[in-house]
């Protein structure tokens, strides 16, 4: 990558940030289509410090992680109908020194989705953090049919309550057929990875698995499930979907992925092994 007096400063902001693969994604993209940026990662225990850079440094594009998705929202000029119902942003936008916050989880969802139809199916969330909500926004724009499973019931339900669906106990998961069944919680990341939200469980060759987490790829959920040949979806795939989602959301553009995601997904896929 040639630096030069005319390269943009992208960034992604979160606390800490040692396993941010943001910089490697962006910056693999920004290779691919010319663009003159380069994302680097910034760590700072003081949100507001780290407002006052971007604006100070006009940075346009800044991808913001853990734990500042929600807290955001306050140093924002606006924010997407998205952000507005979820209550977290993972994207801000700078135009004309004024902050506009996206959430592009969404996007990396349905990027993960993108080849199977999710209309009136019937879906299996286990956890109900910030993911989940994501997940539950993309489900209730489907009209799906969701059933919740978390540690605190109580936010299950709170889930139940803005995005539909029904609260079930891991007890009674054999009463239930899920087509698809998505988890939002990070049992299974590196370094817990021989840890499952479903250890043991019986898949059927028609679900479909989707694991959120992406580091490792090939988590212990996933090759169970693959095992018993169901369908898998990497995590990887919805972090790529929402990366790419924040670059056209910056340069207004639609990106052609065709040569370029393969690269991507060799790259992600050789760093992220444990
Ligand atoms: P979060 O808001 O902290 O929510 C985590 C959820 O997991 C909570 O419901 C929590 O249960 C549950 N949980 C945590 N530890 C658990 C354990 N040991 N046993 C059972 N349940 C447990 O986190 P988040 O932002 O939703 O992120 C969750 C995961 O999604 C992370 O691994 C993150 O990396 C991944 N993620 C991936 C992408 C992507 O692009 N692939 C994007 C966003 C997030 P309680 O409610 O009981 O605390």
């Amino acid at each position: 990558m040639n630096v030069n007096q005319n390269t943009k400063l992208n960034l992604v902001i979160g606390h800490p940030l040692t396993h941010t693969q943001s910089p490697l994604l962006h910056n693999t993209i920004y290779q691919n289509l010319k663009i003159n940026a380069v994302l680097l990662a910034i760590s700072n225990h003081d949100l507001s410090s780290l407002v006052k850079s971007i604006k100070a440094l006009s940075v346009e594009l800044t991808a913001v992680t853990m734990p500042y998705k929600e807290t955001i929202l306050n140093y924002l000029d606006d924010y997407s109908p998205e952000v507005k119902t979820l209550r977290a942003a993972n994207t801000i936008i700078q135009k004309n020194g004024q902050l506009f916050g996206y959430n592009t989880d969404i996007h990396g969802i349905l990027y993960a989705f993108r080849d199977i139809d999710l209309k009136s199916k019937t879906v299996l969330v286990l956890g109900a953090g910030g993911a989940a909500r994501s997940m539950g926004y993309v489900l209730q724009q489907n009209n799906a049919h969701i059933y919740w499973m978390n540690r605190t019931p109580k936010k299950a339900e709170i889930l139940a309550e803005q995005f539909g669906g029904a609260i079930i106990q891991q007890s009674y998961l054999h009463t239930i057929f899920p087509d698809i069944i998505v988890n939002t919680t990070p049992l299974g990341m590196y370094l817990n990875t021989k840890e499952s939200p479903l250890p043991g469980f019986q898949f059927n060759p028609q679900q479909i698995v989707f694991d959120m987490v992406y580091n490792p790829i090939d988590t212990a959920l996933l090759k169970l499930a693959k095992e018993q040949n169901a369908k898998i979806i990497s995590g990887l795939e919805m972090f790529i979907g929402q990366g790419l989602a924040q670059i056209e959301l910056w340069t207004g553009q639609k990106i052609q992925t065709n040569q370029m995601l393969s690269k991507i997904e060799i790259l992600l896929k050789s760093v992220n092994r444990p």
